[in-house]
């Protein structure tokens, strides 16, 4: 692992060297391996597609690549190498240049041209545009949820058509991989479908969290980490279902949980043609309210177990999906137990009162 760490250091060097001279030492470049991931739970298949894997490729999408020792995956820190005030905080805190009111300068010129595009109306269908792209196969999650990047991230467009309202608009944390938004946009027309009527047009879906542009550790508060996962564009955070005649659902997240509509939700998220989802996380106070809504059906069965309680989710749904389609929890013998949001014990997010545009940086937010 060494002698990787030092080749790959000096492959980064050789950026700056002519071609032909950089094709003759990329030739020599040991194959990639995960850097010491969390756990083999962790590991997306993604990442094993290993044979696309260059020190180029990681350097051009790896936002953490010029502080993390020019390796492919941030490693993890162990609990005793951890400062104190990250051990009291319970997680490791991202770089000093991860802290930033937004990150839309990470954006590339392809994922600008695809907004324009969609705006433009030169995309009249994202879905359609999507099932073609789901074709390319093209790996865009690497290493791990917790310590990851996104390659060719997609960014989730708000239409009239998918009823999603994004939390911070102006933030640029809204990108993830293409199965990822196949599966929002589905959900967002879902919300449009399941109400149409005239009083229920208000009811939206509202979309915190997924990743930047390129992924890697999104800070929260003080540098610290927002989140523990959300680095590959595969988990993403949701508001609950508001419905209420004649009432705009809320910009912000909420406590306020409704059993039944929030389960038909569910089962829409886990019936999704784009990505199978591994683990909803939420609270165990609204779970008792969706079982009880759930009652009688006998989907609950099938889906109940993947919707796993943890802290801090007592306002909004977070979604882990895993590579594309696929059943509850991505595999036959699946272990929804096994995910977990790992050493960060609760989502420390920005407060819904922040202007996330005119945030300076630095600026030391309290959670509300
Ligand atoms: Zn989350």
């Amino acid at each position: 692992m060494k002698h990787f760490a030092i080749t790959a250091g000096m492959a980064v060097l050789s950026l700056w060297l002519p071609q032909e001279v950089r094709a003759a030492r990329q030739a020599t470049l040991p194959e990639f391996i995960p850097a010491n991931p969390y756990s083999e739970f962790y590991v997306d298949e993604a990442a094993s597609q290993t044979d696309a894997i260059t020190i180029d490729f990681c350097a051009e999408w790896n936002p953490e690549f010029p502080w993390n020792g020019h390796r492919c995956c941030r490693q993890p820190k162990s609990k005793k190498k951890m400062h104190w005030r990250e051990r009291r905080r319970g997680g490791t805190v991202c770089y000093a240049e991860r802290f930033k009111a937004n990150f839309c300068e990470e954006m590339t010129a392809d994922q600008r041209g695809y907004s324009d595009q969609v705006a433009s109306g030169e995309i009249p269908d994202i879905l359609s545009f999507l099932d073609v792209e789901m074709t390319r196969s093209r790996g865009q999650a690497y290493c791990t949820v917790n310590n990851g990047f996104l390659a060719f991230g997609r960014r989730l467009i708000p239409t009239d058509e998918n009823r999603i309202k994004l939390r911070f608009p102006g933030r640029c944390v809204e990108f993830g991989t293409d199965p990822m938004i196949g599966m929002l946009e589905w959900l967002g027309r879902r919300v449009n479908s399941g109400y149409s009527a005239p009083e229920v047009k208000g009811v939206h879906l509202l979309v915190g969290d997924i990743s930047s542009p390129k992924g890697g550790c999104l800070a929260g508060r003080n540098g610290l980490r927002g989140h523990a996962s959300h680095t590959s564009g595969q988990d993403v955070d949701l508001g609950f279902i508001s419905a209420y005649e004649n009432k705009e659902s809320p910009n912000s997240y909420v406590k306020h949980f409704d059993g039944k509509p929030n389960w038909w939700f569910m089962k829409q998220v886990f019936r999704n043609p784009y990505a199978c989802v591994k683990v909803v996380f939420l609270d165990r106070t609204h779970i008792r309210k969706l079982a009880k809504a759930a009652r009688g059906d006998e989907d609950w069965q099938k889906f109940g177990r993947f919707i796993r309680h943890s802290k801090g989710h007592h306002n909004h749904f977070h979604i882990r999906i895993g590579d594309g389609p696929g059943p509850a929890g991505c595999q036959v013998d699946a272990h929804p137990e096994l995910e977990t949001e790992d050493s960060v014990p609760m989502e420390v997010e920005l407060p819904d009162d922040v202007d996330a545009n005119r945030l300076p940086a630095g600026k030391i937010l309290k959670t509300s």
